[in-house]
């Protein structure tokens, strides 16, 4: 590719809308094109690495058996209907009604659409398993698209689905996946953490995510360096320091006058956080919720909503808390009623605590549960946090931030029994079949791998997945010697099976070309200018070293061809 020739072009300041390095570098190398908020042209260069990603995904997935379909994004509302999804998606689903007045979705997932397709397909055990998979454009009414390709409202994704006839037979399936997903991500040069996760509230198993660790990433995971637990803070189970049991004291009221805060309550009366119960409130499915847990912990919403099986959970405003009666800063649930009241396990996990006493600036002394007050349901609702301990070897936890770039789940028969999809067994009865389902973001996997890989110049490209092989810069082309020796080694080097990036820019200066190709990011950089070429030689550089060195023309190829092979172990 001549770059005289392409399309896109080079920033030379950053986008001030950018929030993220590969937000920032997608659109100063020109790899995108904004069109709304979370919509995107992937410009020529994005697209080359993009089918490169793709390509790496399809051998991995073809080498565990998959099998590649591809599947349609318009779909009818009622195959949404039929499974529950078309309000549990709500909002975040696009809908809108074709000529006929007939409901239609762009689709953000397909395990409807892929269930029919095997439901009509399968009827024995001896037709399963089977792994299924598509590369497909997906849609998504994100509330906040963010950060280049990382959270966007129309994009790629591979989505794989297994079919299995039993439950070992679906671990089976799972762990090969999973393996795939290991390698895709290392062959993209993506180091990856795969973090157990929510499998949320349509009753699969087991759910992993994968994540890039980096400050910018939206997700955070916990992690133990001792064990190597990791799960996504959602899931996070741990164990917190448990409060010595007393006696039981009477329940007692205590002036507390301007005390709003847990913090403030804890310095005040001089007793740790934990001796004493925080409530907070929600709005879940419209109705109020009061929920308590101890004070030095938080409330995690993911295994609040699962608790209690709500599709929309908020907390809930000022006017809201007034409404229900409730007095913010000391409120508690002693006295509570007419409200449905969630309380974590911690409540359970020590004594004598302080609470509010619903009304201003007032709390009590020793409340005990279930004495004083009662729950609803009582569950583990608490975010794990950095400092307390992991469940499995007590080492303590630590955080870090992550960006998702894979997601694997084993569904169950949900969509199977929802949709009808059966097999017989060997014995001729029949049962639902058994999912799984698996995706890979294809556009956010090249913004991890920037994000990645990236320094103050700009982007470093894995070889595997960098738009060109080699950026090869004329430098005075005007001099028609070296015009002519640039234009043989094009030629040459494409001849030989080598994607080049040709600078052949008569008007741009050798800095402004140096700093592209810095920016750009691919992995060899060659120089033909006057000064090596009375040599015979070319300057070669790979993107990381400091030192450019020399080859002489005719052994450019060669050199080149080593150096990205060494690039691919
Ligand atoms: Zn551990």
């Amino acid at each position: 590719m001549r770059f005289s020739r392409m399309l896109s072009k080079t920033l030379r300041d950053d986008p001030p809308e950018a929030e993220t390095a590969s937000h920032r570098l997608l659109l100063r190398a020109g790899l995108i094109h904004q069109v709304a908020s979370g919509v995107y042209t992937y410009l020529p260069l994005a697209l080359r690495s993009l089918r490169k990603i793709e390509n790496i995904i399809r051998e991995e997935i073809d080498a565990v058996g998959g099998q590649e379909l591809l599947m349609p994004a318009l779909q009818p509302q009622e195959l949404w209907e039929e499974t529950g999804r078309r309000e549990a998606f709500g909002d975040n689903l696009f809908s809108f009604e074709d000529r006929r007045g007939r409901p239609m979705v762009l689709a953000p997932t397909h395990e409807e659409v892929v269930t029919n397709v095997v439901k009509a397909n399968v009827q024995s055990y001896r037709d399963l398993p089977l792994i299924l998979y598509q590369i497909q454009t997906k849609f998504r009414d994100e509330p906040r698209p963010r950060a280049g390709l990382v959270r966007v409202r129309e994009f790629d994704m591979k989505d794989a689905y297994s079919f299995n006839a039993d439950d070992a037979s679906l671990d089976e399936s799972y762990q090969a996946m999973a393996q795939a997903y290991h390698n895709i991500f290392r062959r993209c040069g993506i180091p990856v953490l795969m973090a157990e996760a929510d499998s949320g509230a349509i009753g699969g198993k087991d759910s992993h995510e994968f994540l890039l660790a980096t400050e910018t990433g939206e997700d955070t995971v916990i992690t133990c360096s001792s064990c190597s637990y990791t799960a996504n803070a959602e899931k996070a189970e741990s164990n917190y320091a448990e409060v010595p049991a007393e006696p039981e004291e009477a329940l007692e009221e205590i002036s507390t006058p301007g005390l709003k805060t847990i913090a403030g309550l804890a310095e005040f009366l001089k007793i740790p956080e934990s001796k004493t119960l925080k409530a907070v409130f929600y709005i879940s499915d419209g109705a109020p919720l009061f929920v308590t847990i101890r004070g030095d912990l938080d409330v995690n919403e993911t295994k609040l909503k699962n608790a209690i099986q709500s599709h929309d959970l908020r907390l809930a405003e000022d006017h809201e808390v007034k409404a229900a009666g409730l007095v913010a800063g000391s409120a508690s649930a002693v006295g509570l009623s007419g409200i449905k009241h969630v309380a974590d396990v911690s409540i359970t996990k020590g004594n004598n605590f302080v609470v509010g006493a619903n009304k201003a600036d007032t709390h009590f002394k020793a409340a005990n549960y279930p004495r004083d007050f009662k729950a609803d349901i009582v569950a583990d609702i608490a975010l794990a946090q950095p400092g307390q301990l992991c469940v499995r070897c007590g080492h303590a936890l630590e955080s870090t931030r992550g960006v998702e770039v894979g997601h694997i789940f084993k569904l169950g028969t949900f969509f199977s029994e929802s949709l009808g999809a059966m097999f017989l067994d060997s014995e001729g009865q029949q049962h639902p079949i058994i999912m799984g389902c698996y995706g890979i973001g294809v556009g956010r996997l090249l913004a991890a791998a920037i994000e990645q890989s990236n320094d103050e110049k700009g982007i470093v490209f894995p070889a595997s997945i960098a738009p060109y092989q080699v950026h090869l810069v004329g430098l005075n082309l005007a001099d028609q010697a070296v015009a002519e020796a640039a234009d043989q080694l094009y030629k040459e080097l494409e001849a030989g099976g080598i994607e080049v990036l040709y600078d052949d820019r008569e008007d741009s200066a050798a800095g402004v070309k140096f700093n592209d190709a810095d920016l750009m990011g691919l992995p060899v950089r060659l120089v033909v200018s006057p000064r090596n070429l009375k040599n015979g030689m070319a300057e070669v550089k790979g993107r990381t070293e400091s030192e450019a060195g020399s080859v002489p023309l005719a052994g450019v190829l060669a050199d080149v061809r080593k150096r990205l092979a060494a690039a691919a172990d």
